[in-house]
C-alpha cells in the first residue's frame, strides 16, 4: 500500500491538491479560532460597560486591559504542557477533543456570568486549560499529514492558517455583533455553541486521519511504518545528538525571532486601535456611508462564499465516509450564514455615519484569507525562499507597515489628544503586516512540524507558541508608554520603534541563513 500522504484511504481523495484531512483540521481549527477570538473581542468591552444599562461589570479600563494581557498571555503558555502531554501519553487526538471539550465548557460557563463571578473566572480558567491541550497539537496533526517534506507542507499550513482566519474574522464580527447590541452573554453563548459544533465534527470525522495522532502506544508501528521517519531514524543513529540538537537550536532561533515580529503586531489590539479611535477621520459624508455598506457586506460576503465552496468540496470527497461529522460542520454553516444575513440586513437600515474603531481589526482576517491562496502558490513555484529569508521578508514587511503610519502621522502637532489624519494609512499598515504575517506564522509552522523529531512535535509547537506569551505581554507593556512618547517626540517617533526594531531583526536572521541552512540538515 503506497499512500501519497499520512492518513487513511479517504484521506487520499484532495481538495485543493491537499489530503482531505486537511479540511477537516481547517475546519476544526475555524470553529475553536471563532470562538477564541470572538470571546476575545468583547472581554474587555463586556468588562467597563457599566452594571447598569449595559449589563457589564463598571471595571476601569485599566484594570480591565491587564485581565486581558494576563489571560492572552496564559493562553499561550499552556501549550507546552499540552504538546507535552500529548507526545508522552493522550496522543494529539485525545488531546484535541479533551482540549474543545474543555473550552465548550469554558465558553458555556462564561455565558452564565451574570449568575456569579465564579463562573466567569471559571471559565477563563477552562479555555486556557483547554487551549493548552488543543492548539499545540492540532497544529501538529497537520504535518503529520504530508510524507513528502517540502513545498508541500508549508502550503499546506497557509491553508490552516486560512481556516484559523476565517474563524478569527467571523468570530469577532458576529460575537462582537451579537455581544455588543443583543448582550454579552449571547456572544459569550454564541462562542460557545461554534467550538461545540467544531469537537463534534472533529470526533466524528477522525477516523480520516487512519493511525496520525493515537496515542504513542497505539501509533508504535505507524512510526516504524513510516518511510521518513525510519530515514529520520537512520539518520538520528548515525549522527544521533548532533542533528537534533541542531535542529532543535534552530527553532529556537526561530522561535526567538518571531517574538519581534508579534511584539510589533499585537500593537494592533493596543496603540494601533488607540491610533484609530483618536487619529484617524472615521466619518462618512454623504454617499460615503452607503458606499461603507456595500464595502462591509462584499467584506462579509465573499469569505463567507469562499469557505462555504471549500466545505462544499470537502463534502464531496468525504460524505460518504463521514457524514455525520458533515452534517455537525454543515449545520454549523447554515446557522453563520442566517446570522450574517440578519447582521448585515439590520446595518443596512442603520444611520451610522461614522466606521468603529474596532472596524479595522477585522482587516487582517480578511487579507489572510484573501492572500493566503496567492502566496501559498507562490511558495509552490520556484520562488520559493529559505526559511530564514521569510523571516526577515515578513520582519521588513511589517517595519514597513509602521513606516506608513510613521508617515501618515506626520502631520499630528506634538502632544495632540487627537487628529484626523486618513484611513487609508491604517488599511495598508494592516496589509502589510498580514504579507508579513503570511511569510513567518504559517511558515513557522512547517519548520517546527519539520524539524522537531517525532517524539518532541508536540512539546516543540509549545515552545514556539510560548514567543506569543512573551510577545503578547511585551508589546502591552511598550503600547502602553503611547501617551509620554507622543507628547515628548510625537507620533511619528513612536511608529518608528516600530519600524526600526523588526527591520534590524529581519536583517539579523537574513545575515543567519546560511549558518541556520546548515544547522537544519537539509530540511527545507
Ligand atoms: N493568528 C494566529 C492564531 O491565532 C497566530 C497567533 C499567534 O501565533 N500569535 O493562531
Amino acid at each position: 500500500m503506497k499512500y501519497k500522504f499520512g492518513g487513511s484511504e479517504t484521506n487520499q481523495r484532495t481538495v485543493l491538491d491537499h489530503p482531505s484531512g486537511l479540511f477537516v483540521l481547517f475546519f476544526t481549527e475555524m470553529w475553536e479560532r471563532f470562538s477564541y477570538y470572538g470571546m476575545r473581542a468583547i472581554l474587555v468591552l463586556f468588562l467597563i460597560s457599566s452594571i447598569l444599562g449595559e449589563g457589564g461589570w463598571g471595571w476601569e479600563r485599566a484594570e480591565a486591559l491587564e485581565l486581558y494581557a494576563i489571560y492572552t498571555g496564559l493562553v499561550y503558555i499552556t501549550p507546552i504542557l499540552g504538546g507535552f502531554l500529548a507526545d508522552k501519553y493522550f496522543g494529539y487526538r485525545n488531546a484535541i477533543i479533551a482540549g474543545a471539550f474543555l473550552m465548550t465548557l469554558g465558553h458555556a460557563s462564561l455565558a452564565f456570568e451574570g449568575f456569579t463571578e465564579v463562573f466567569f473566572y471559571m471559565g477563563l480558567g477552562l479555555i486556557i486549560l483547554g487551549n493548552g491541550l488543543f492548539k499545540p497539537n492540532i497544529s501538529s496533526i497537520v504535518g503529520q499529514l504530508y510524507k513528502n517534506q517540502g513545498k508541500e507542507k508549508d502550503a499546506g499550513y497557509t491553508i490552516f492558517y486560512m481556516g484559523i482566519n476565517s474563524g478569527a474574522f467571523l468570530g469577532i464580527l458576529l460575537c462582537g455583533y451579537i455581544g455588543e447590541k443583543i448582550g454579552w452573554h449571547f456572544g459569550f453563548g454564541l462562542a460557545g455553541i461554534f467550538m461545540f459544533f467544531g469537537m463534534l465534527q472533529f470526533y466524528f470525522a477522525q477516523n480520516i486521519f487512519g493511525k496520525i495522532g493515537l496515542s504513542p502506544k497505539e501509533s508504535q508501528d505507524l512510526i516504524q511504518n513510516n518511510e521518513d521517519q525510519k530515514f529520520e531514524k537512520e539518520l538520528v543513529e548515525v549522527l544521533p545528538k548532533k542533528i537534533v540538537r541542531d535542529r532543535l537550536i534552530v527553532i529556537s532561533v526561530f522561535s526567538f525571532f518571531v517574538i519581534f515580529f508579534w511584539w510589533a503586531f499585537e500593537q494592533a489590539g493596543g496603540s494601533m486601535t488607540i491610533f484609530a479611535a483618536d487619529y484617524t477621520d472615521r466619518l462618512l459624508v454623504g454617499g460615503d456611508a452607503l458606499t461603507f455598506k456595500i464595502f462591509n457586506s462584499l467584506l462579509t460576503v465573499i469569505p463567507m462564499l469562499i469557505i462555504t465552496w471549500v466545505l462544499l468540496m470537502l463534502f464531496k470527497q468525504t460524505f460518504s465516509k463521514f457524514a455525520l461529522s458533515n452534517i455537525f460542520l454543515g449545520s454549523s454553516f447554515v446557522i453563520v450564514w442566517i446570522v450574517v444575513i440578519w447582521m448585515l440586513d439590520r446595518e443596512f437600515r442603520s444611520e451610522s455615519t461614522e466606521v468603529p474603531a474596532s472596524w479595522f481589526g477585522i482587516l487582517n482576517s480578511f487579507y489572510i484569507i484573501t492572500f493566503a491562496p496567492l502566496i501559498s502558490r507562490i511558495w509552490q513555484s520556484k520562488f520559493n525562499p529559505t526559511g530564514p529569508i521569510k523571516f526577515a521578508i515578513a520582519l521588513i514587511l511589517m517595519g514597513l507597515g509602521f513606516a506608513i503610519l510613521s508617515y501618515g502621522s506626520m502631520g499630528i502637532p506634538l502632544g495632540a489628544q487627537t487628529a484626523s489624519v486618513s484611513m487609508i494609512f491604517l488599511i495598508l499598515a494592516y496589509l502589510f503586516h498580514t504579507l508579513g504575517e503570511l511569510c513567518i506564522s504559517p511558515v513557522g509552522l512547517s519548520y517546527v512540524s519539520k524539524l522537531a523529531p517525532i517524539k518532541l512535535v508536540g512539546l516543540m509547537f509549545g515552545i514556539w507558541f510560548v514567543a506569543n506569551f512573551i510577545a503578547n505581554y511585551m508589546a502591552g507593556i511598550t503600547g502602553s508608554y503611547i501617551d509620554p512618547i507622543v507628547e515628548e517626540y510625537g507620533m511619528t517617533t513612536f511608529f518608528m520603534i516600530f519600524t526600526i526594531i523588526p527591520a534590524v531583526a529581519g536583517m539579523i536572521i537574513w545575515m543567519l541563513n546560511n549558518t541556520l541552512l546548515k544547522m537544519m540538515h537539509g530540511v527545507r
